[in-house]
């Protein structure tokens, strides 16, 4: 068994082919990253609250990486506080406008698990935006929500982690501008893969390093530069606005990750777009009676959702595209496949397609013939697992 594996693993790399595709549960290291985290543990590992000089190096350091950071999102560098990832933001600027401001929390319905379940646990005075059938949400019905009583935030995210689909964010934003309403945007899943600009645009966002090349446990938070937040308390670090010593070697390898992602993201996208719609294109035709979710919506051009058919649930297509050396997930990796996607129920899918859903998400250097490969294996599981329960009852003849 460990053979075969070892055998299928030593294949894949002669033939240059990468089976991975799940980039939006999280990435492989970029070398990038990987230079700036070596470079700045070996270099600059001294605290960056110390008074001493090599200390002063660290802190130059981090107010670099704060800029660069500013730069990328075109806002200003005092509004942006560094932190563990997407999670910790979420849950902070959800926990800030429950426990000290007045007025509703306003989320879409398919915002992710750290966000809506903070929202749903954290609050009674929310209410969630729902989304149209094709995983949009339903920016009219986020009007009258806010028009019917002042809302204290609304939060939209950028990009959907299940599905791909892009959010009316900019949209919403331009509306609660207009009216002096906060907006959060979770751009966790559009950055890396889309340009960041406008982002900075937010008044809240929540950024996580490790969704495109950057090391795991690191993220950035933008909130206001003239108000004072507070998220976790202890240590006067960010400006008192979030206690803990910073982690400096991991946001200088999330800054040099997502700086070379923005640079090749228009080739990213020129190319993975079409890759995508090829492979849904093979693999409907290929595996009669499965769908993509949400193919007509606006989606990142990594992502397809997929509604497999057949007497065997996605956990069974899994193990198997696992066995051939794919990688992908039967949703989002933070539902762990544990109970029903709280997207698909959002979208009004039958409960009988929450067992089928494999979300396959591909990263900047998966090539054509990657999905092609994905494809074939997916057409070669299907006859496998279409052929399995007529084996067993001619056995029983
Ligand atoms: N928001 C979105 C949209 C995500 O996709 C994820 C990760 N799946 C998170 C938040 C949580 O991110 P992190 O792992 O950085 O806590």
């Amino acid at each position: 068994m460990k053979f075969a594996r070892a055998r299928r693993g030593f294949l894949w790399f002669l033939c240059g082919m990468d089976g991975y595709f799940d980039h939006n549960a999280t990435t492989p290291l970029h070398p990038a990253a990987r230079r700036a985290w070596l470079e700045t543990a070996d270099r600059f590992w001294h605290n960056p609250s110390s008074l001493y000089q090599p200390a002063g190096e660290a802190r130059r350091l981090l107010e670099d990486c704060r800029e660069r950071a500013a730069a990328l999102l075109d806002c200003d560098p005092e509004s942006l506080i560094f932190c563990s990832g997407a999670t910790e933001a979420n849950n902070f600027i959800i926990r800030h406008f429950c426990e000290t401001e007045d007025g509703a929390v306003l989320a879409s319905a398919v915002e992710h698990p750290s966000l809506r379940e903070a929202v749903t646990s954290l609050s009674s005075n929310y209410q969630l935006i729902p989304c149209l059938e094709n995983g949009v949400t339903d920016l009219e019905e986020m009007k009258a929500l806010a028009e019917k009583r002042r809302p204290a935030l609304v939060s939209m995210m950028a990009a959907n982690n299940e599905t791909g689909v892009l959010q009316p964010w900019r949209e919403a934003l331009e509306f609660c501008r207009g009216r002096g309403v906060p907006f959060h945007c979770d751009a966790a899943q559009w950055v890396g893969k889309l340009p960041a600009g406008g982002l900075g645009e937010c008044d809240f966002l929540t950024v996580s390093a490790h969704k495109f090349g950057g090391p795991k446990g690191v993220g950035l938070l933008k909130v206001p530069a003239e108000r004072r937040f507070r998220s976790l308390r202890g240590g006067p670090q960010e400006d008192r606005r979030r206690a803990g010593t910073e982690n400096l070697a991991g946001i200088a390898a999330m800054l040099a990750a997502w700086e070379a992602r923005e640079a090749s993201l228009e080739a990213a996208a020129r190319d993975g777009a079409p890759a995508r719609r090829a492979f849904e294109e093979e693999v409907k035709r290929g595996i009669p009676g499965l769908r993509v979710v949400a193919e007509e919506a606006p989606r990142l051009w990594n992502t397809a959702l997929l509604l497999v058919p057949g007497p065997a649930g996605n956990v069974k297509w899994l193990a198997r595209l696992s066995a051939k050396g794919f990688c992908v997930s039967t949703g989002s990796a933070c539902s762990r496949g544990e109970g029903a996607s709280d997207v698909l129920i959002a979208m009004g899918r039958a409960t009988e397609d929450l067992g089928r859903t494999l979300r396959v998400s591909a990263g900047p250097e998966t090539a054509g013939a990657d999905w092609r490969a994905l494809a074939r294996a997916m057409i070669e599981v299907s006859r496998e697992i279409g052929e399995a329960p007529a084996a067993k009852r001619r056995i029983s003849l």
